[in-house]
């Protein structure tokens, strides 16, 4: 039961963007307005860190809170269907835990001073140290999958792709959460800055360019005529100058989170080229709201992907909807 337990908390987190993902979900759970992420290595495997700004752990929890199951966000089974926050299976520092060395650096508005402490593969303290420093979390994780060398190796091998991944993840918390200033540094080096306030449209500026946002036209629709689904956010000028040459800037959030919407983008990107050519893609941020009991979201180890019911439905109105966007007629 204990070794299937491991295979289940290893399975939570298949990779370091897997594993960033969860530490950059806590962070804004704690309330954080600062977000600042260091990565060392390929992959992240020498160090991943994240620093946040928010509410801190309180010394009542140090005990537990890298132990398996253990939240602070689900008081009752019953909170579970109305959950808001992005976590609550309590399985992110625990899998951390089994996969690498964990250390924390926290202190809450209370506390007197911060403290550090390390864990053990079990999610056990073994040590407790005072430190100095602001109200916060410094999650740092070294040796990553060090136990674990075939899914290392691989790692080791797709340094690239996986760094290309974490500026991606990074990127797209950056966008769905304007008020957040997100800084990314790999080997030392900064890699990404927001500002932390403004619009959606200004982090665009600041992670791409303020050309980038002259590219732009707002989506802004009930597509369905009903209160069923919502769209705003931004998609690219019919405008052959402005296309991109691959499908790498189509984001789709769903209740400020990053899902995946394959169908959706390319419905969109099939309009887009009828008007502006074949090898042509849009830019596209979108942000969807959808009533409560019309969706299920499968909520896979590194990814979201979001099961509308009447989907023809849904995909169907968007099709009217960017057709008299793009103004394409024969589709
Ligand atoms: P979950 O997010 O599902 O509750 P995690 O394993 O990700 O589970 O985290 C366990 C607990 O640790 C959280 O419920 C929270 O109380 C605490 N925690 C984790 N990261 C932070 C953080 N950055 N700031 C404050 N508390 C945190
Ligand atoms: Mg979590």
């Amino acid at each position: 039961r204990a070794c299937q337990h491991q295979i289940s908390l290893a399975q939570a987190v298949l990779d370091t963007t897997a594993a960033l993902k969860e530490l950059v979900e806590n962070a804004l759970d704690a309330g954080a307005t600062q977000i600042d992420v260091n990565i060392k290595g390929p992959s992240a495997l020498n160090l991943l860190q994240v620093a946040d700004n928010g509410s801190g752990i309180d010394a009542r929890d140090f005990e537990n809170i890298c132990k398996p199951s253990y939240t602070s966000k689900l008081q009752t089974l019953e909170q579970l269907g109305s959950v808001r926050t992005l976590g609550f299976r309590g399985e992110a520092l625990a899998s951390l835990c089994l996969l690498g060395n964990v250390q924390l650096l926290t202190k809450t508005a209370q506390a007197t001073t911060g403290s550090c402490l390390s864990f053990d593969h079990s999610g056990n303290v073994t040590r407790i140290e005072k430190v100095a420093r602001e109200r916060g979390t410094t999650v740092i994780v070294t040796n990553l999958f060090d136990a674990f060398p075939v899914r290392k190796s691989s790692l080791q091998k797709a340094t690239k792709r996986e760094t290309t991944r974490l500026l991606d993840l990074i990127q797209q918390f950056a966008l769905v959460c304007p008020g957040v200033r997100f800084s990314l540094s790999i080997d030392g080096k900064r890699t990404l800055k927001t500002q932390g306030h403004g619009s959606c449209l200004d982090v665009i500026a600041q992670l791409f360019s303020s050309r980038t946002v002259s590219c732009l036209v707002p989506i802004d629709t009930n597509p369905t005529q009903d209160s069923f689904a919502r769209m705003t956010g931004y998609v690219s000028k019919a405008d052959k100058s402005c296309a991109r040459s691959a499908a790498d800037r189509q984001y789709v959030f769903f209740r400020s989170r990053p899902i995946e919407m394959r169908k959706l983008c390319s419905l969109i990107t099939k309009i887009y080229q009828k008007q502006v050519g074949q090898h042509s893609y849009p830019l596209l941020f979108l942000h969807l709201e959808l009533e409560d009991g019309t969706f299920d979201i499968n909520v896979a180890a590194d990814k979201r992907q979001l099961f509308i019911h009447d989907a023809s439905t849904f995909l169907e109105a968007c099709t009217q909807y960017f057709c008299e966007l793009y103004k394409v007629k024969d589709y």
